[in-house]
């Protein structure tokens, strides 16, 4: 990878452009890259920043299948020293300060005998895995600090125009630019949004007894509460990360809370199955929003990740579904490549939205309901989701149903979802 600060006012021509190095456009870049082709991945942020702890205090699932596109890609090998296996997940209803409902549904890794059922790994320590591997492979230019100001997206081709005053030429361009993405809005391409009246609050806990590699999904009036285990840190402490959903308005109260405090209210909600909690360091609060785009492709521009959907992190697929937008994405393109197509053309951008569209909109829809369902403290519907995931819980084909999906392992599985090299 060529890393690049100055500016040059030549044309640098590339196959491909990315806007956006978060994680979905640094994973992409380097799914292509490492397929031949010659991309340029462009960030308005600095590289050295975003590694920070700082930065990101989030942890994310990692599915199955996700692992095998990192896998396939070259970037597990040292993402995977910073990952914690999860063997087991406990989902339960509770209320604040009294015991979990006994009725909660349990996923067992021995009972899908292919090793773990998913990772856990901290944003950043994924970012770094990502940045190592894009260095690695000569065809990756990461140009940041600077943002794509300006795209003119002609029939022949893209001329992009950067903030330092630069110009690219590529076939396809790609926004990677989160959920508020300026290429999606400057296409005119519109969104179906609503704000959830949830923030997520995140940090990272110590606890006295080890996780054993147990996620847990308490579910509380407010929301979902998820700790999810990391591995221990270098002095041995075991630790886990928090995803506390809570309204929204009582967010900056619990936000101002000193340590100790803050680490009751966590351990009033949690229990003590981990012994005590400790909190110590940086905490952070995310609004919480769902959004779809209406499409994903226009003339010579395609989207992924939270540029083209934003949903609940109830189920910990955000980043997991951008990971499968960029397998079918990155098929798409080669495969044009290797037909000799215009990877720009709208018959490759239109196969990708039609693999994408349908899974894209389930989990949308999944998330969605499954906050509605059980962010609520009413009797009946209690009673009923309670009864629900105890059925579950008995039924193994529908554990087995749940957690395959929650894997990424169903559907018309792209090659590098299924662990294959592109
Ligand atoms: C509380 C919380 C917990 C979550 N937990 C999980 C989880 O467990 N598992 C999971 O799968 N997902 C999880 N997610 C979702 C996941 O974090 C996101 O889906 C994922 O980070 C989106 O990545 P992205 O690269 O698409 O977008 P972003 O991370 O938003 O990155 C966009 C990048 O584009 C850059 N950019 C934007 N505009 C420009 C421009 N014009 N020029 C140059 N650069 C630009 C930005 O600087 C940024 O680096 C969670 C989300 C939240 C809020």
């Amino acid at each position: 990878m060529v890393t690049s600060h100055e500016s040059d006012h030549s044309v640098a021509r590339f196959d491909v452009i990315l806007s956006g190095g978060g994680l979905v456009g640094l994973t992409l870049g380097v799914a292509l890259a490492d397929a031949g082709l010659e991309v340029a991945i462009v960030d308005r942020l600095d590289p050295a920043t975003v590694v920070d702890e700082p930065f990101d205090g989030r942890a994310s699932a990692i599915a199955r299948g996700s692992q095998h596109v990192l896998a396939a890609t070259g970037v597990w090998a040292q993402a995977a020293e910073e990952a914690a296996p999860i063997y087991d997940i406990r989902v339960s209803d509770g209320r604040i300060g009294r015991r979990p409902s006994r009725l909660f549904v349990h996923f067992d890794a021995d009972e899908f005998a292919e090793g773990p059922m998913g990772w856990i790994i901290e944003n950043r320590m994924l970012r770094r895995a990502l940045h190592a591997r894009a260095h690695a492979l000569p065809s990756l230019t990461l140009i940041a600090p600077a943002s794509l100001d300006r795209a003119e997206r002609r029939d022949e081709g893209v001329i992009a125009s950067l903030s330092d005053g630069r110009k690219l030429h590529a076939s396809l361009l790609v926004a990677a630019e989160g959920r508020n993405s300026p290429l999606r809005k400057s296409a005119g391409i519109p969104v179906t949004t609503w704000d959830y009246p949830q923030s997520g609050i995140v940090c990272t806990i110590y606890h006295a007894h080890d996780h054993a590699g147990t996620a847990h999904e308490h579910f509380l009036p407010s929301g979902p509460f998820a700790v999810l285990p990391l591995p221990d840190d270098e002095k041995g402490r075991h630790r886990s990360s928090i995803v506390w959903t809570e309204k929204r308005d009582l967010v900056p109260g619990f936000m101002a809370l000193d340590d100790h405090a803050f680490a009751a209210e966590i351990q009033r909600r949690f229990g003590y199955g981990l012994g005590e909690i400790k909190v110590e360091g940086y905490r952070w609060s995310y609004p919480l929003s769902l959004m779809h785009a209406e499409r994903y492709y226009d003339r010579r521009l395609v989207l992924v990740g939270d540029a083209a959907h934003g949903i609940h992190p109830i189920a910990g697929q955000g980043f997991n579904l951008g990971v499968r937008d960029v397998a079918a994405l990155a098929e798409c393109i080669v495969d044009a490549q290797r037909l000799g197509l215009d990877l720009g053309s709208d018959p490759v951008l239109a196969r990708y939205q039609r693999w994408r569209r349908f899974d894209n909109v389930v989990m949308l829809a999944t998330t969605d309901g499954l906050n509605r369902l059980f962010s609520n403290d009413l009797p009946p519907v209690r009673l009923a989701r309670d009864l629900g995931m105890g059925l579950v819980n008995r039924f193994s084909p529908a554990r087995r149903f749940f957690m395959r999906h929650a894997m990424g392992l169903v559907g018309d599985l792209p090659r590098l979802v299924r662990g294959e090299r592109l």
